[in-house]
């Protein structure tokens, strides 16, 4: 539930999955705004200043990708993708021009409603990162970069750290590989995703409570990877 009002834009083109979102985010006391085609979008998009927008890729028109790249050219909102292409590519596509997260439709209710509570937390941080991260018992404190379980004082490296920066600054979003790439090691690395998964992996090992299982640093496949917060797991 939230306290303040936020306004959501949907641009979808089937008038009965707008129905149903609209009921869904009502219910959470948001305010919604709806467009049945992309060029409708991007005028609701400049008029309402919605604080997220919910984007369908099969438009009408044109292209969900095309929207998200036209309104990022004025707005740094954060949009979520509500698609039934469930392509890696598609989903690169959309999150390299501009979009924050991915949903595949059908969708459930709390995963969508998770989904834009990340988008709206994106927003109000301006893209800070989160200062303290929970892994269970242990926890990461990225001002001081330092991290503390039952057993005291846990070691990480400062690329280590760096990676966790750029997931936090996502919290609860897709990052793709090359974003973590470009913003952890710069972009001569670019496309060296091997090396970011042995350090995915180093990571597990060290925070996860079962590394087998990870409940916080998880894999989208063939994507990238995303900082699951207490916040949700708590839903
Ligand atoms: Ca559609």
């Amino acid at each position: 539930m939230t306290d303040a009002m936020f306004t959501l834009l949907i641009v979808e083109d089937d008038a009965g999955i707008r129905s149903v979102l609209r009921t869904l985010l009502e219910s959470q006391r948001y305010r919604v705004v709806e467009a049945e085609n992309a060029a409708r979008g991007v005028i609701e998009a400049r008029n309402h200043r919605p604080d997220l927008a919910i984007v369908d890729l099969g438009l009408p028109d044109r292209d969900g990708v095309a929207l998200i790249r036209e309104v990022r050219r004025f707005s740094p909102l954060p949009i979520l993708v509500l698609s039934a292409r469930t392509m890696e590519a598609d989903k690169i596509a959309a999150l390299d021009a501009g979009a924050d997260d991915y949903v595949a439709k059908p969708f459930s209710a709390p995963e969508l409603l998770a989904r834009v509570r990340a988008g709206l937390r994106r927003n109000a941080q301006g893209g800070e990162q989160l200062p303290i991260l929970r892994f269970g018992p242990i926890s990461v404190d990225l001002h001081t970069r330092s991290t503390s379980g039952p057993e005291g004082a846990v070691h990480l490296t400062p690329l280590e750290y760096r990676v966790l920066d750029c997931l936090a600054r996502h919290s609860g979003l897709i990052v793709t590989q090359a974003q973590l790439i470009r913003e952890a090691w710069g972009p001569e690395r670019a496309g060296d995703s091997r090396g970011l998964r042995s350090y995915i992996k180093m990571l597990r090992q060290k925070l996860e409570p079962d590394p087998r299982q990870p409940r916080y640093l998880l894999t989208e496949a063939g994507v990238g990877y995303r900082l699951r917060v207490d916040d949700e797991l708590a839903k």
